[in-house]
């Protein structure tokens, strides 16, 4: 049990998400795809697949096979894919969890059938062709022997291609010409799979940025990941709702004289006399160092710079005048609406992305997670006209 007096808390807003599904599913006639790798970009997998799912999400997706399991096991049953799996990887638990798999390379269609053989049930995959990010999907000059052979594996009996799909590397700018030269890409290789005799239901390209950068991408499914979690490319007008709050009470203060040195190194020395507030966090707990030097905190209505090193466990607030005083509340990040930083301001500060910070903070130990309940969907069924 972490010690509640010290305990730093994250709250996850799934009215947020449920809000943020619904703007994202309102910007396309396709399906989306909630993605919920990462442990939902540490925003907690079951309550985030849920509370998409009630609000329009047609289909999950993870990242590893181990991820689409753990869905499967809090009793979730909706479609749901994973695109990394390894050539060599027992698909057996895939395919009785109906777990769709995505098939990059021979071998993974290969070991995918064995499964299929094995448990005596088709298997579905997603054929994923590299339309140019050169990272997961399979190279143009082998795609056609991967839909030749997926093809086979269906006349088998083994697999059914229940999807093709590819993923754009540069969609966050709307003016980048390789976003139309991936979907050129992408459009080929259907064509392709078609000509092989495939018939893929699914066919999706786009994720968060192209979805709202570039309609002519939707295909008939898209995968959204970062805007679920109110994480949109900059420059779009979509009013996403950041989802995450994070608070940390004061564990101490102190009154220092000016010339105080603090931290390790004395990486800050006081330049008046002040108040030093401690809080029970650090980068052991994902507060990245990179942002030392620049980041603030909220504390009694204002913004208040942390000071000196971050360390593995607890940093220092510089609270000045404010009367703070051991156990109360201070907020690290949030949506904003206070005057608190965001995760946008963390990242910045840190020179990364925000999805860095939130899969950092969602993983930490020694932050407890709690989740505010979505609204009911807004039941439009239920209303007679006058
Ligand atoms: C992570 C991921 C996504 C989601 O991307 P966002 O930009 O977060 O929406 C979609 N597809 C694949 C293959 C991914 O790895």
């Amino acid at each position: 049990m972490n010690d509640p007096s010290l305990c730093p808390l994250l709250q996850v807003d799934l009215d947020a998400i449920a809000a943020n599904t619904r703007q994202l599913s309102a910007l396309t006639t396709a399906g989306l795809l909630a993605v919920v790798k990462a442990d939902a970009f540490g925003h907690g997998v079951t309550e985030v697949a849920r509370t998409a799912l009630d609000h329009g999400a047609v289909f999950l997706g993870t990242a590893t096979l181990q991820e689409a399991l753990a869905v499967r096991g809090s009793g979730i049953d909706a479609p749901l894919l994973c695109w990394l799996t390894g050539p060599f990887t027992d698909f057996g638990p895939a395919v009785r969890a109906r777990v769709d798999v995505a098939a990059p390379t021979v071998r993974h269609l290969d070991a995918v059938a064995a499964a299929a053989r094995a448990t005596g049930r088709r298997a579905r995959v997603h054929l994923h062709a590299d339309v140019g990010m050169a990272r997961d999907g399979a190279p143009a000059e082998l795609w056609g022997v991967l839909c030749r052979h997926a093809a086979r594996l269906e006349r088998a009996g083994l697999i059914e291609t229940a999807g093709v799909m590819g993923h754009l590397g540069c969609a966050d700018d709307p003016a980048d010409p390789h976003t139309g030269d991936g979907l050129t890409r992408f459009r080929r290789a259907v064509a392709q799979a078609r000509r092989a005799g495939l018939r893929p239901v699914y066919r999706h390209l786009a994720a968060t940025a192209a979805l709202m950068t570039s309609p002519d991408t939707h295909q008939n499914l898209v995968r959204i990941g970062a805007g679920l979690y109110g994480i949109g490319p900059s420059g779009t007008d979509v009013p996403l709702r950041p989802a995450t709050t994070l608070t940390a009470p004061v564990t101490t203060v102190r009154d220092v004289p000016a010339r105080t040195p603090v931290g390790y190194h004395h990486g800050h020395i006081t330049d008046r006399p002040t108040r030093l507030a401690l809080l029970p966090l650090g980068y052991g707990d994902g507060l990245p160092r990179a942002a030392q030097g620049r980041a603030q905190v909220l504390v009694r209505g204002r913004l208040r710079p942390v000071v000196g090193e971050f360390s593995m466990d607890q940093i220092v607030v510089d609270v000045g005048d404010a009367g703070v005083e051991p156990g109360e509340s201070v907020t690290l990040l949030g949506p904003g609406r206070r005057g608190e930083p965001t995760l946008g301001h963390w990242a910045a500060w840190a020179r990364t992305l925000p999805h860095e910070i939130c899969t950092a903070l969602g993983r930490a130990a020694r932050i407890e997670r709690r989740h505010l309940p979505a609204q009911a969907r807004p039941a439009h069924h239920l209303e007679i006209p006058a």
